[in-house]
């Protein structure tokens, strides 16, 4: 089955995206090595990712919405670095 596509924050996201969007702003801190810090949202990275040109080059959010998890551009809170990628030892919470 072809995926559809609906568009959402004026780009194109595969169909259910919008609801992952909505339900990840619900999400705003993430517990990292016992300790809870608050989510990093899309244009206060550290890098310059263009979040007043555009939306998430990876997950669409707009600027100062929080990443849908395991977005590629998502900061780790605790360190700094890319969180899908860094070494901390996050907490799932379900
Ligand atoms: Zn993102
Ligand atoms: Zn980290």
């Amino acid at each position: 089955m072809e995926p559809k596509f609906v568009e959402y924050n004026g780009t194109q996201v595969i169909e259910g995206w919008p609801e992952k969007i909505i339900a990840a702003q619900s999400k705003k801190t993430d517990i990292i090595g016992g300790i809870e810090y608050p989510r990093v949202p899309y244009g206060q990275e550290a890098q310059d990712w263009g979040a007043d040109n555009h939306p998430c080059g990876d997950c669409a959010v707009i600027k100062g919405q929080l990443h849908v998890p395991f977005c590629d551009i998502e900061q780790c809170a605790a360190c700094g670095e890319q969180a899908l990628s860094c070494d901390c030892d996050y907490e799932e919470d379900e």
